[in-house]
This record gives C-alpha cells, structure tokens and sequence, in this order.
C-alpha cells in the first residue's frame, strides 16, 4: 500500500492537492483539520476538546489526535491503494507514533511531499478564504498563532522525513495544475 504525508504550513494547498492524488490514485484520505471540524459539528467530547485548540490557532494535544488516527487507520479497508495524511503528523512525537502504527501493520510511509509556499503568499491565501470559509479559526489573529506555531512546531517535521529518506519538496508556484503535474512525476517514480 502507498502511504503519503502530504505536508506545508496553513494556506499550502494541502487539501487541493491531495483531492488531485486522491483522483489519480485512488488513496484514502486522512486530514486531521476535516476529522476535528466534524466532531465540533457532531458536538462530541473530542470535538468540544478540540474546539478551544483550534479557535486559538493552537494544536490539539498529541495524546488525542493519535488516538484519533489510530482509530482511522484501524478503520481502512482492504480494498483501498493506500493512504494520504494532511495536516498529521504535526509534531516529531506524532510522526513517530505514525512510525510506530504502520510499522505494526508491516507498512510505512513511502513519501512525505512538502509543498514549500512563502509566507506573504500564505497570509494572502488564507486572508482571503477568511471571506468564504466560515472556519472560527480563520481570523488575522488565528492564522498569525497558525504559521508560528508551523514555524515553531511543525517544521521539524521536516527533519524526520529526511533522515528517513522519504522527504520531497515542491516550491514552483503558479496553478493548481502545473503544481500537480510535479506531484504526480515524484509519485510515478516512486
Ligand atoms: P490548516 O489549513 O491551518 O493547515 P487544518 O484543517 O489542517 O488547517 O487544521 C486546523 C486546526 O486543527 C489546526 O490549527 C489545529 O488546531 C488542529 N489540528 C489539525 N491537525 C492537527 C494535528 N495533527 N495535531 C494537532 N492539531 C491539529
């Protein structure tokens, strides 16, 4: 099976492009951020937790979201070609525990795909979808806490996808599709 980690700070195209890889190849999507919003939604004990994290633009707690993809990954059926993760893992702890989950199930990840985006395109991107998303958590304020706490927190991850081997960047900018036609190089040669 093919495991991804589709990786990049807020506003990176995360979720646009792994609808593309999910089309193409057929893989299950795992986002965190879609999980969390859901239970919010469905008023549950994880979700009302999660609530008061993300409307500060701060991250859930470690213990709760890998419960939460242990959950998931126990749930993928046979049939899928495998799976992308977006916006987890989010801390080197949570990528080791994903280490540690797949290695259970005789798999890894075979390509952590960093979508490099600079940090005035990300202000504007996310600024702008603050005016259509409905998200409690895309105010000025949130999405500043959001990219420090990438820059601060999430961005040693890269680290430990290079020392695994499996660390790939994409940093052309321009429409969607031309930045899908490099993913989709990186994938085919995997
Ligand atoms: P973004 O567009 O900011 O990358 P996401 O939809 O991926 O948004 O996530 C929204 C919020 O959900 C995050 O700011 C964080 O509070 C919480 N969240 C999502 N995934 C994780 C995770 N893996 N670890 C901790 N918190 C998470």
């Amino acid at each position: 099976m093919l495991y991804i980690v589709i990786f990049g700070p807020p506003g990176s195209g995360k979720g646009t492009q792994s609808e593309k890889i999910i089309e193409k190849y057929g893989l299950t999507h795992i986002a965190t951020g879609d999980i969390l919003r859901n239970e919010i939604k469905n008023g549950t004990n994880l979700g009302n937790t999660a609530k008061e994290f993300i409307d500060k633009g701060q991250l859930v707690p470690d213990e709760t979201i890998i419960r939460m993809i242990e959950n998931k990954i126990a749930e993928i059926k046979n049939q899928t070609k495998g799976v992308i993760f977006d916006g987890f893992p989010r801390t080197v702890d949570q990528a080791i525990a994903l280490k540690d989950m797949l290695a259970d199930r005789n798999e890894k990840i075979k390509l952590m795909l960093y979508l490099e985006v600079p940090r005035d395109e990300l202000i504007r991107r996310l600024s702008k979808r603050a005016e259509t998303s409905g998200r409690t958590d895309d105010t000025p304020e949130t999405i500043e806490n959001r990219l420090k706490v990438y820059e601060d927190i999430t961005s040693p991850v890269m680290e430990f996808y290079k020392q695994e081997g499996t660390f790939r960047c994409v940093s052309k900018i321009g429409a969607i599709d031309e930045i899908f036609i490099d993913i989709e190089k990186i994938i085919d040669n995997l």
